[in-house]
C-alpha cells in the first residue's frame, strides 16, 4: 500500500476517534473547564513537537539540550504526525522548490484536498544536515510507528481517556499544518504569506511564514513568536 495511502486512513481512524471520542466525553461528564485545561496541555505538546520537527530538525535553529532533545522526540512520536526523518526531507524540498514543480505539498501543485489528506508529491533526495549528526532522531524514525503504537497501549491501560486525548492532539497538530501550508501560502495564489494575529495564538510564531521562508535559519520568526523568544530558550534550548 502507498505511504499516502496509510497516511489518509490513519487521518480518518484518528479524525473519528478525537470526535467521536469528544462527543462521549462530553455527555459523560466532561467540564469545559476540564476541556480547555486538556486543551492547553494538547497545545502545548503540539507546540513542542512542531519546535523539534522543524525548529531544530530541519533548520536547524537552536541547539538543544540532551533533555531538550528527548522530550522533542517523544513529543512528537505522541502527535503520531510523521517520522522525524520523512518531515524533515519534506519540508527540505518544500524550501528548495517553494510554490514550483517539486514542491512536495505546495497549494498549487497539489490543490486543497491531497494537502489535507497527506497525498504529498514526491521529494527529491536532499542533504538532512542536522538529522544526519543526531542518532536518536534517526533511531526514533526507524520506530516510529512501533513506539506510537506502545504509546497508545500504555495509555490504553493507565486510562482510555488519554487515547481520545492522543486522537485530539493528532488532529489539532493536523489542522495547524493544514492552516499553515494552505493559507500560508496565499491558498491557491501558491506564495509564502504571514497569518494573522488568531492564527498566532495557536501557532506561536510559526505563523509569520513569509519572515520564515525569507530566513529559514532564524529562531525567532517576528515580534510575537513566542515560540523562539521564550518557549525555546527556556525549555529546550542549550544554554550559551
Ligand atoms: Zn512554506
Ligand atoms: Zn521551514
Amino acid at each position: 500500500m502507498k505511504y499516502t495511502t496509510k497516511t489518509t486512513i490513519k487521518l480518518a481512524i484518528l479524525f473519528s476517534t478525537a470526535i467521536v471520542g469528544l462527543g462521549y466525553w462530553f455527555t459523560h461528564g466532561a467540564t469545559l473547564l476540564e476541556f480547555l485545561l486538556y486543551f492547553v496541555l494538547l497545545s502545548f505538546v503540539s507546540r513542542i513537537a512542531n519546535a523539534g520537527y522543524h525548529r531544530w530538525l530541519t533548520h536547524n535553529q537552536f541547539e538543544p539540550t540532551w533533555l531538550g532533545r528527548k522530550i522533542m522526540l517523544y513529543f512528537m512520536v505522541l502527535t503520531g504526525e510523521a517520522p522525524p526523518g520523512h518531515y524533515v526531507i519534506a519540508h527540505l524540498n518544500h524550501h528548495k522548490y517553494t510554490d514550483e514543480e517539486g514542491d512536495p505539498h505546495g497549494p498549487k501543485q497539489i490543490g486543497f484536498w491531497n494537502l489535507a489528506l497527506g497525498r504529498y508529491g514526491e521529494t527529491k533526495p536532499a542533504f538532512m544536515r542536522t538529522y544526519a549528526r543526531h542518532k536518536d532522531a534517526q533511531w526514533v524514525t526507524e520506530h516510529y510507528w512501533r513506539l506510537y503504537l506502545a504509546n497508545w497501549i500504555l495509555f490504553a491501560l493507565i486510562d482510555p481517556y488519554l487515547n481520545i486525548w492522543l486522537a485530539c492532539l493528532f488532529s489539532w497538530s493536523w489542522l495547524q499544518m493544514i492552516n499553515l501550508n494552505w493559507r500560508g501560502h496565499g491558498g491557491l495564489q501558491g506564495t509564502p504569506t504571514n497569518l494573522g494575529r488568531i492564527s498566532n495564538l495557536f501557532m506561536g510564531g510559526e505563523n509569520y511564514h513569509k519572515n520564515h521562508h525569507d530566513n529559514p535559519g532564524e529562531l525567532v520568526m517576528g515580534k510575537w513568536d513566542t515560540t523562539g523568544k521564550y518557549l525555546v530558550p527556556w525549555l529546550l534550548q542549550k544554554k550559551v
